[in-house]
């Protein structure tokens, strides 16, 4: 049977990368972005239907739990993130940069969810955060970028809590860290490219099931929280 996928930021980079492998692998797919004039490339791939959210926004978030209600979908996939401020220093992030660094990576991924678990399929959904390595409270202080890292650890805590409330559900909560990985946040650096990132992380969603919450990689790899 076609599995269905709502995957959230899917304009560029990982987001793209996922909808892009997804779609290769068969699965009925919508995926939405923040300005529909960007999104060509999703929009070329046949049968993709592309919607508008910016997470971060309750009316757009609203909006669109509206316009897809009635819909199934076995797998929702919140990748939307930004890095940060490009100091990425504590002591020099102003209000504005805290506030929209943590609402948009630790607090919007969760309002998301709640506002559309209500198009998850009851026994065979996933749900999907995009987190990282550097959110792991074990792992992540020394990697650099500390303001981004207690964004995504705020991510992990808020999707624990998330998840909590799904116990005894069939539903399952997946935190994933995509490996470091060339995008525009990645940066030219990165080792690994965008298909082989998601061509993982396609694959370990897939075979997700079981329930519960677990924190894992584009490999499988259990992460400590
Ligand atoms: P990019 O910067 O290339 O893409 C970020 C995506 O998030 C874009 O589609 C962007 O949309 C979208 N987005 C940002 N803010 C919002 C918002 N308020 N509402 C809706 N969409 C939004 O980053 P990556 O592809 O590298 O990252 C994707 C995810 O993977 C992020 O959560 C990131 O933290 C995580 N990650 C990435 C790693 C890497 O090495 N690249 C490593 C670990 C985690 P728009 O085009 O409109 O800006």
């Amino acid at each position: 049977m076609t599995r269905t996928a709502l995957i959230i930021g899917a304009s560029r980079g990982l987001g793209l990368g996922l909808a892009k492998e997804f779609h290769a692998q068969g699965w009925e797919l919508t995926a939405t972005v923040r300005n529909p004039a960007h999104a060509d490339e999703l929009r070329a791939l046949p049968g993709v239907i592309v919607e508008t959210l910016d997470i971060t926004d309750p009316a757009s978030r609203e909006a669109l739990a509206g316009r897809l209600a009635g819909r199934r979908f076995d797998l929702l996939y919140i990748n939307a993130g930004i890095s940060g401020p490009g100091h990425h220093q504590p002591a020099q992030a102003t209000r504005d940069e805290l506030g929209e660094l943590f609402l948009t990576n630790a607090v919007a991924p969760i309002q998301t969810a709640e506002q559309l678990l209500p198009l998850v399929d009851p026994q065979t959904g996933v749900i999907v955060f995009m987190s990282s390595v550097m959110g792991s409270v074990e792992l992540g202080p020394g990697m650099g970028m500390p303001l981004y890292g207690a964004s995504k650890a705020a991510l992990n805590h808020l999707a624990r809590n998330f998840a909590r409330g799904l116990e005894g559900t069939p539903l399952t909560v997946l935190l994933m860290h995509p490996g470091w990985v060339k995008t525009n946040m990645g940066g030219a650096e990165a080792p690994l490219d965008v298909q082989t990132s998601c061509r993982g992380l396609v694959d370990q969603v897939s075979q997700a099931s079981g329930g519960g919450v677990r924190f894992v990689d584009w490999q499988g790899q259990t992460l400590p929280l």
